[in-house]
């Protein structure tokens, strides 16, 4: 099998493996137990804690543990609402699921930053925008687009947002493990990341806050994480996120030059094949593992396919739970032409990923999708 979809999840790290495997039974309770084994897990977890925010350069943040950014998503942005009557909210037609649906259902005036055509915001237009608020207001922006790639300047974005009195939350999940993140340099006010993109396990993740700032719980009942997510921590998955996250900043020098190198001989292939090969967000700051390129033909469902029967996973841009192709919004947003949409597919590469496996998609994508596209036109 060839994987090459590491921006859906990533291989569980084998650090991760091993220190699960390794864990003690003294060790093993629920960190709100009084006895030792449970003072001897609490103990696990606040060191896990720290470690995340020192590896993170998060000085000023609080962490608190959720299911994964999904959860971390709903919790910024309804727990910010919800604590301070915030009235107006920002964000981008581009964002994962767990943003804009969010943001779509909230009962406040919301209001999107358009995309350029090469995927990006314009910064002029975000200050003309928000330099006109009169009452706090949350701007939720992500890092990198898991479908393209594509970087937004955080950083100059924060400074604008703060110009005008307003609240930044930052879906931080694609940065993660492909580039190094200070997030007290960022200065974003809240910040969502996720254990399974960088090889620690599923169902683990944790919303860090800037000290200066309050949220309401979504989740109630016991009080664990300071009252704003209660349940008994995920001890295991705590525990794997812990571990894989010493590896995050090393992930991300690998990632900006072995990854990169490949990226960049896949696309470089592609564009001597034909030039109606559209690579997209090609001329923008993107992360280095991701290619996300159309050839009007063969649609991307069919291309999946195709590509799976010879042992290689790829994705669409989006699948939805149901694995269902739908066309992308994040292409509909760039404004993408309709034959190049349904057309398009994600090779997201990883720490794994060898040179010969891309030579390999690259021979196999060229008979079985590039070559054979013709007859299989929707
Ligand atoms: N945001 C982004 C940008 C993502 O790529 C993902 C995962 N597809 C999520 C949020 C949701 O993360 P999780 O799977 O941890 O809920």
């Amino acid at each position: 099998m060839i994987y090459l979809d590491y921006n859906a999840t990533a291989p569980l790290h084998k650090n991760v493996i091993k220190k699960i495997q390794n864990l003690k039974f003294e060790e093993f309770g629920n960190p709100s137990s009084v006895h030792k084994i449970g003072r001897n897990s609490k103990k696990i977890v606040e060191e896990v804690r720290r470690n995340i925010l020192s590896t993170l350069k998060a000085k000023n943040y609080d962490l608190i543990f959720t299911s994964g950014a999904t959860e971390s998503n709903n919790l910024a942005i309804k727990g910010f609402i919800k604590k301070n009557n915030i009235k107006t909210i920002f964000s981008l037609q581009t964002e994962h699921a767990s943003v804009i649906d969010v943001v779509k259902n909230l009962d406040i005036e919301k209001k999107f930053f358009n995309i350029n055509s090469n995927g990006n915001v314009n910064l002029k237009e975000i200050e003309e925008l928000l330099s006109k608020q009169t009452s706090l207001f949350l701007v939720s922006i992500m890092f990198a687009n898991n479908e393209s790639g594509i970087i937004h300047p955080i950083n100059e974005i924060a400074k604008i947002v703060r110009k005008y009195k307003g609240i930044i939350h930052c879906d931080g999940v694609q940065g993660l493990g492909k580039i190094e993140i200070d997030l007290d340099s960022l200065d974003v006010d809240l910040f969502s990341i996720s254990s399974h993109k960088i090889g620690g396990p599923t169902g683990i993740g944790a919303l860090l806050i800037n000290t200066r700032n309050n949220i309401s719980p979504e989740i109630i009942g016991g009080g664990q994480e300071k009252n704003l997510r209660s349940g008994t921590e995920n001890f295991l998955g705590i525990v794997g996120f812990g571990e894989v996250i010493n590896e995050v900043n090393n992930l991300a020098k690998i990632c900006n030059s072995e990854i990169k190198n490949n990226r960049d001989l896949l696309e470089a292939n592609l564009k001597k094949l034909s030039n109606e090969i559209k690579i997209f967000g090609e001329d923008t700051n993107r992360l280095a593992n991701t290619c996300y390129f159309a050839y009007p033909s063969m649609t991307s469902e069919n291309q999946v396919i195709a590509l799976d029967q010879k042992g290689i996973c790829v994705s669409s841009g989006a699948a939805c739970s149901s694995g269902k192709v739908e066309p992308s919004h994040v292409l509909k947003a760039m404004q993408v032409d309709e034959k190049y949409i349904h057309s398009a597919i994600r090779v997201s590469l990883g720490w794994d990923s060898t040179k010969e496996q891309i030579e390999t998609f690259f021979n196999i994508w060229k008979s079985d999708c590039f070559k054979n596209g013709a007859l299989n036109v929707r």
